[in-house]
């Protein structure tokens, strides 16, 4: 055998060995993630080849990713059969680093080192291959590539500046095709190298993994043995009447053997076609990853094109997010991020949703993406703005559904839940009123129980109405007390009562809905549309010197008294000032409410 030659290490992998096996203790786990990402790239890069070279496949051997247990040892091998990788890239590829997301995390945790926070970074970033030495003393990597017949060995031992390569030889141990590692845990980490652990590993991380995986697990079927009768038994168990003369009994017994089982769903259920998915399957799938016991109040299931190519599976929750009434927080994980189906995160801090739609949840796949991605990268990303203006549009054309949809309950419900967060959203994203607007509700003075959308608001209004009324108060009571409504409701118009803190507030952001300006009624210079010039200079002159009267007695207590037509059967009346705060928001800034 020709001897195994020793290679050192890149001084960064140095560094970055030093660091996963002294200082990332914590999401060790991700090394699973990592290397079955490994895999699934060099399936994927097989499987290109193979479109062009089908030479590449002639093996016949299936494209899959398999993994093994050995609890006693403590050893875990993970084999696919991709590309592997010829002599040469082994040197390249697992004794430099290559890509710009592991030299870009050993810069992140030395700066978050030296501000004396801790390497949780690990679990966004993903040290590639080098992860296996998060859990491992010893791997072992035995590489074939379709590109040459030799196999080599890579071993590497966590501690060590160096590394050794080796032709393997022995026939025994030779591959078809593709890439076999071997771990061996360290004595605190030997727990991983149970079937259960990885199994469960793999549908958290990797469930998605567009390729099988299977692992190597302890199966039993049922068996029926002959044992002897036992006579008073014989009838219950429903022995036919022509084997009465049988003296013998079948009895069940388990049997245990090891096999392949397969762990993942191959097909994600975003790369199927929309219209041959069922609601139910998007329902169970909504259940299942985000641990939910209810169905979603709607689903969106769409791929984009373009300049941002994405897909992704939307979901409206029909609950609010247990023992939380707080709906209104960007940090949820309510996302998961895949990129090309290699699950990447689900922690977003308002990269792909604003806050106040965070309650959104789904699943978004990106073939644009690196598979390291970061925070960072996340942040600053041109692809990741985009993406988010899509999803955005699309969650509102799917809350639109709920309130559009037959069923009144579901965006009574919806209302009820995340109400606040389409007022919220009046304030904080003004580029969407458009979309934002037709899904507000309010009460009114028509029906008090009733709320009813501003379309619905503009259907009622009359002829000569120009604006869309409102009052703001502290309940519906205070609302219908109020004296500034009589006139209004004489002439059978309708007002909005805003008796959520945030609806007047979102209301004056809005500005408008339909070119119908929203107007205060409790604000001065109301205007019905009635203005008799010729009575109200009559009136001026009679009245004229009384409100200067008035006005002298309460001194600055008031702006100024004026005579008005906006009351019928009340003398007089309290008003804001035009661009005063109205009674309510001033109640509101005292109680700092907002
Ligand atoms: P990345 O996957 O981001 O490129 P890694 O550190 O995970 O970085 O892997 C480094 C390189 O090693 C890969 O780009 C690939 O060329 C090679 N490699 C790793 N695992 C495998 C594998 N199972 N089969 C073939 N090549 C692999
Ligand atoms: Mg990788």
């Amino acid at each position: 055998d020709p001897p195994a030659e020793e290679f050192a290490y890149q001084a960064e992998v140095s560094r970055l060995m030093d660091l996963i096996v002294h200082s990332l203790y914590s999401n060790k786990e991700v090394f699973l993630r990592e290397l079955v990402s490994n895999a699934s790239d060099a399936l994927d890069k097989l499987r290109f080849l193979g479109v062009t070279q089908p030479e590449m496949l002639k093996d016949g051997v299936d494209l899959d990713i398999r993994i093994k247990t050995d609890p006693e040892n403590g050893i875990i091998t993970i084999a696919d059969t991709g590309i592997g990788m010829t002599r040469q890239e082994l040197v390249d590829c697992l004794g430099t680093i290559a890509q710009s997301g592991t030299a870009k995390f050993l810069k992140s945790v030395k700066e978050s080192q030296e501000a004396g926070a801790d390497n949780n970074l690990i679990g966004q970033f993903g040290v590639g291959f080098y992860s296996a030495f998060l859990v491992s003393e010893r791997v072992v990597v035995a590489t074939k590539s379709p590109k040459s017949d030799k196999q080599y060995v890579w071993e590497g031992v966590a501690d060590s500046g160096s590394y050794k390569i080796r032709e393997e030889n022995d026939p025994a141990k030779m591959l078809a095709r593709g890439t076999c590692l071997t771990l061996y845990l360290k004595r605190d980490d030997k727990g991983f190298a149970h079937t259960e652990r990885i199994q469960k590993l793999v549908k958290n991380y990797s469930q998605f993994v567009s390729f099988p995986i299977y692992t190597w697990k302890e199966k039993g079927f049922t068996k029926e043995v002959e044992v002897d009768e036992d006579p008073v038994d014989s009838k219950k168990d429903g022995v036919n009447d022509t084997n009465v003369e049988k003296k013998k009994k079948t009895k069940k017994v388990i049997e245990k053997y090891w096999d392949w089982d397969l762990s993942n769903e191959t097909q994600p259920i975003w790369l199927r076609t929309p219209k041959e998915v069922t609601t139910g399957e998007y329902n169970e799938f909504y259940r299942n990853t985000f641990n939910e016991y209810l169905d979603p109040l709607a689903s969106s299931h769409f791929t984009t094109e373009g300049e941002v190519e994405f897909r992704s599976i939307l979901y409206v929750p029909g609950v609010l997010p247990s023992g939380k009434q707080d709906t209104i927080n960007a940090k949820t994980k309510n996302i998961r991020l895949y990129v090309k189906r290699v699950f990447i995160s689900d922690d977003f801090d308002g990269e792909l949703f604003p806050r106040y739609l965070s309650f959104v949840k789904g699943v978004v796949d990106s073939n644009d993406l690196p598979l390291n991605v970061s925070r960072e990268i996340l942040q600053e990303s041109r692809i990741v703005r985009m993406m988010q203006k899509r999803l955005v549009r699309k969650a509102f054309d799917m809350i639109l559904g709920i309130s559009l949809s037959e069923n009144k309950d579901d965006y009574d419900k919806f209302w009820e839940n995340f109400g606040k967060n389409m007022k919220l959203g009046c304030l904080e994203d003004h580029s969407n009123h458009k979309r934002l607007a037709p899904l507000l509700r309010f009460f009114s003075s028509h029906g008090e129980q009733e709320l009813i959308s501003l379309d619905e608001y503009v259907e009622n209004m009359k002829p000569e109405q120009k604006a869309i009324y409102y009052i703001a108060a502290e309940s519906i009571t205070s609302a219908k007390n109020a004296p500034f409504l009589e006139k209004i409701l004489e002439k059978d118009m309708e007002v909005l009562f805003l008796i959520d803190p945030i609806d007047e507030v979102a209301v004056t952001n809005l500005k408008s809905y339909k070119e119908k300006d929203f107007i205060d009624i409790s604000k001065e210079d109301l205007d019905l549309g009635d203005k008799d010039e010729v009575k109200e200079k009559e009136i001026q002159q009679e009245f004229g010197q009384t409100c200067d009267w008035i006005k002298n007695r309460l001194g600055e207590k008031v702006a100024s008294v004026q005579i008005s037509n906006r009351l019928s059967t009340s003398p007089c009346v309290l008003v804001s000032g035009k661009f005063g705060w109205s009674a309510n928001m001033e109640r509101l800034m005292k109680a700092q409410t907002i």
